[in-house]
C-alpha cells in the first residue's frame, strides 16, 4: 500500500483505511472523493466537517458516536 498525505490534516502520511494519529481521520476513499458526504467510519462526519473540527480544536475527531449524539444539529461542536 502506498502512503499518502492525510486528506484531513495533511500533517501525516497514512495508508488506505488507516486512522490518522494526529486528527483521527480514517482514510477511506469514499469521503476523499466526496468531501461533503457523511461517513460512517468517521463517526458520521464528512471530510470537510472533520477538517473544520481539527482546525478549530487541534484534537482528533471523537469516536464512538459521541460527536454525532452531542452535536447532531450543529455543524461543528
Ligand atoms: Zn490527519
Amino acid at each position: 500500500m502506498k502512503l499518502q498525505k492525510c486528506p484531513c490534516c495533511g500533517e501525516t502520511e497514512v495508508e488506505a483505511f488507516d486512522t490518522c494519529p494526529k486528527c483521527g481521520w480514517c482514510n477511506d476513499y469514499a469521503s476523499n472523493m466526496n468531501p461533503d458526504e457523511r461517513d460512517m467510519p468517521n463517526n458520521d462526519l464528512s471530510l470537510n466537517e472533520a477538517k473544520a473540527y481539527y482546525r478549530k480544536t487541534g484534537k482528533p475527531i471523537p469516536y464512538e458516536g459521541t460527536y454525532y449524539k452531542k452535536s447532531k444539529d450543529q455543524v461543528v461542536a
